[in-house]
């Protein structure tokens, strides 16, 4: 039909660092699965338009079912731990992040192609690795934030955003980067618009 209206625009892909939702006053638990690796891990990847606005649970219909994405689960577990209280299999976070992101992709991406699609995002998209070597290392110390921005755009092509929280002392630090990606999840692109939010202009990257 030819009014009808884009799903949406692109995508923003969300890797959070586990040693900043650690550190905060809120704590975390570990999945039963163990202590994940020192790495980023996937938030999710989640639908937007270019106004800087998104939909969200697009299909009660289309729930989670993980039958459609056994092969994918050992590759989630390393990749995608949850690290909310209390400890768990971790399939509650891909639970919501599918309900609530995934079903509004559901016109270019199946549930299989969604979570594939973000995990093989996430091994094209070394964030870690591009940081250190930049000398920029979660070991407690503070880094500027133009500099964090740098070290990523150098290794992998795009502008990221940085996300800050702040850890229980209260210091700002680097606890979520996000990357844009083209509306079929094919390819990173420069974001169209960036999300909204403070850092300071030197942040903490904690240990994890
Ligand atoms: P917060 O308000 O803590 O930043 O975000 C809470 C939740 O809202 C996120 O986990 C995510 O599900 C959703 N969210 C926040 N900002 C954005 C955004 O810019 N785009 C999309 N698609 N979802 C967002
Ligand atoms: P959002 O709505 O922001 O995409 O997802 C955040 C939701 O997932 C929250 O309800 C949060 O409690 C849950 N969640 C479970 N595990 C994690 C985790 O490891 N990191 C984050 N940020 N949220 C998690
Ligand atoms: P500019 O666009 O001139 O680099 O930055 C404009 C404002 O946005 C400045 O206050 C700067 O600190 C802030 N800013 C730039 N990049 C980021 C980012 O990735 N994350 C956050 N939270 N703020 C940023």
């Amino acid at each position: 039909c030819v009014s009808q209206s884009q799903d949406f625009d692109f995508f923003y892909f969300v890797q959070q660092w586990p040693g900043s939702y650690c550190d905060t006053k809120q704590s975390c638990c570990y999945p039963n699965t163990g202590k994940p690796a020192a790495d980023f891990g996937i938030h999710g990847l989640w639908p937007n338009y270019e106004d800087g606005s998104y939909p969200s649970n697009c299909d009660p219909s289309n729930s989670f079912n993980q039958a459609k994405i056994s092969d994918l689960i050992s590759n989630m577990q390393k990749n995608w731990p949850s690290l909310a209280c209390p400890s768990s299999n971790s399939i509650q976070f891909w639970t919501h992040e599918w309900e609530k992101h995934g079903t509004c992709s559901e016109s270019v991406l199946s549930q299989h192609g969604y979570f594939d699609t973000a995990l093989s995002l996430k091994g094209k998209t070394n964030l870690l690795e591009a940081l250190k070597s930049a000398g920029i290392n979660p070991d407690g110390n503070s880094y500027s934030l133009v500099d964090i921005k740098n070290a990523i755009n150098g290794a992998i092509g795009y502008t990221p955003w940085i996300e800050c929280n702040v850890d229980a002392s209260g210091n700002s630090q680097l606890y979520q980067i996000y990357l844009c990606v083209d509306n079929s999840g094919s390819d990173l692109i420069e974001c169209p618009v960036f999300p909204k939010g403070k850092c300071g202009s030197e942040i903490e990257f904690p240990s994890f």
